[in-house]
């Protein structure tokens, strides 16, 4: 079975100074295929200490300097895309068009770092002051297990394009990315101590992160508990922190839409990422005057959706991660259930002619109201919600009606009306008849879908404190 038994500090490969063992597991057959020998708090404390070192040096790189090194990051993690895509795969469980989407997502983010930091000033003339974006010092980033490449190249571009340095947490769960992602960045040859990967527990090397005096910014992306918890404890040293959450994003589907392209588009924006993905559109706001023929399309369009081994192309929802996320996604299932909802499309257990992993069946929901526990609580599955409104205004007071604002979606056949409603929803991106994603434009959430943006100017400022010398 393979050992993940390196953690990287400095600039090297080293053992863990952590003796706990993890099982990874493979979540389409539940079996382990790898151990992980986790970092302990030690490990963070050393990790931190070489972050420290190498900022002073880091942080007056120049410009040109920085552009260069997230090339060469990019270069080196675009040559490893398709073993982490086998690797997204394996330990995630994530349909394999998905999965190859991820491994380049996680390159790209590096070279839109670098396209970034070329175009960005960092000082301006205001009145008489000279005002300079000066990096903030060492950043912890914390990743989740469903994106986790992604995440530690995303979070780390922006970072690095700063002219901070960083110690990175990512899932333990996602050990087998971590390895391919910190090889590859390790070829890309920058300065030891610059980057730092420390694969541990939350509760242990996360806690050291959120904590520790040297640390001056948290980067977070996770669950709204955790984010909470991490703002809390970074409060003591002031750390700057940007937490990107939950959500429950709203699906408008407005009377005149197209139903044809609609429908499939909201499944879509549904079960993206086999449903565990925090932008996922799981209310679903209907007409009521529709809402008949709308579920019929549901039923119909649903029966297409495949859930099953993540290597068959036509697969589109793969595994949950975890048993423990099976678990959660089978108690909403029941809830659902019992509050009364109407089960359209799925329901409990396995996919007919499944037997092993942890698949569940997509699931619709349908006459749901908004007050449900399954349209107020982020599910992290493939469990969605069809709510009906009388009017647009009612569809507008529903959508804003959660703790949540990360992202909603209108689907229209008009397109100056659904910019207009676009103005009055509470939600950090709104998407009018796309799934589309642009990595120039702020990414973030409203409420208690977090604090702070991340990607382009935005993200890259996330890292940036300003300063005025006054002459
Ligand atoms: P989580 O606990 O928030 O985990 C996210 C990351 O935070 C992991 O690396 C985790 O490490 C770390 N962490 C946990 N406790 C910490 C602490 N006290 N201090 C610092 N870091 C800490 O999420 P989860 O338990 O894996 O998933 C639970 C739910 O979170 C999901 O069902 C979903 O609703 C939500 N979620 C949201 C996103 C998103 O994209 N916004 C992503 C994942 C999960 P460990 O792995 O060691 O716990
Ligand atoms: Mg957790």
């Amino acid at each position: 079975m393979q050992q993940i038994n390196q953690i990287y500090i400095n600039g090297q490969f080293v053992a863990p100074h952590g003796m706990e063992l993890f099982d990874l597991h493979n979540p389409a057959t539940a079996k382990v295929i790898a151990q992980v020998k986790l970092a302990d708090e030690q490990d963070a404390l050393d990790a931190i200490q070489a972050a420290k070192q190498a900022f002073p040096g880091f942080s007056r790189t120049s410009k040109a300097t920085r552009v260069d090194y997230l090339k060469r990051m990019h270069a080196a993690v675009a040559s490893v895309e398709a073993e982490l895509t086998a690797a997204i795969i394996e330990e995630y469980g994530a349909p394999v068009s998905r999965a190859a989407w991820m491994a380049k997502h996680a390159a790209n983010v590096l070279l839109e770092a670098a396209n970034v930091l070329q175009d960005y000033d960092f000082t301006q003339r205001i009145g008489i002051a000279d005002v300079t974006m000066q990096p903030l010092g060492v950043a912890g980033l914390i990743t989740p297990w469903n994106s986790n490449a992604g995440f530690i190249c995303g979070k780390l571009a922006a970072a690095l394009a700063a002219g901070c340095t960083a110690v990175i947490k990512p899932s333990e769960m996602s050990a087998l990315q971590t390895a391919i992602v910190t090889r590859a960045l390790h070829q890309a040859g920058l300065p030891a101590g610059v980057f730092n990967i420390v694969t541990g527990r939350g509760e242990t090397v996360g806690a050291v992160l959120s904590t520790h005096p040297d640390i001056a910014k948290i980067s977070f992306t996770g669950s709204t508990a955790v984010g909470k918890h991490i703002l809390r404890a970074g409060a003591e040293t002031l750390k700057r922190i940007t937490l990107e959450l939950g959500g429950k994003s709203p699906v408008l589907i407005l009377d005149d839409a197209d139903l044809k392209q609609a429908i499939p588009m909201a499944l879509q924006a549904g079960f993206m990422n086999s449903g565990q993905a925090c932008i996922a559109g799981t209310r679903i706001l209907v007409p009521a005057n529709r809402l008949a023929e709308i579920e019929a399309m549901f039923v119909e369009h649903a029966a297409n959706i495949r859930a099953g081994d993540p290597q068959d192309p036509n697969t589109s929802v793969g595994p949950m991660v975890s048993f423990k996320q099976w678990q959660r996604v089978q108690r909403y299932i029941h809830l659902g259930l019992e509050e009364g909802a109407h089960l359209l499309v799925g329901g409990p257990g396995l996919p007919d002619g499944i037997e092993a992993g942890w698949f569940v069946k997509p699931t619709v929901f349908s006459r749901v109201t908004n007050q449900m526990t399954i349209a107020r609580e982020e599910i992290f599955g493939p469990v969605l919600s069809i709510i009906t409104y009388k009017d647009e205004a009612e569809a507008l007071a529903i959508a804003n009606d959660t703790p949540y604002g990360l992202q909603a979606y209108i689907l229209s056949s008009n397109l100056p009306k659904a910019r207009a409603l676009a103005a009055y929803i509470d939600a950090g991106r709104v998407l009018i008849n796309t799934l589309a994603h642009e990595p120039r434009a702020p990414f973030g959430g409203f409420k208690q879908s977090g604090i702070g943006r991340e990607y382009g100017t935005f993200g890259l400022e996330a890292f940036l404190e300003p300063k005025s010398v006054l002459a």
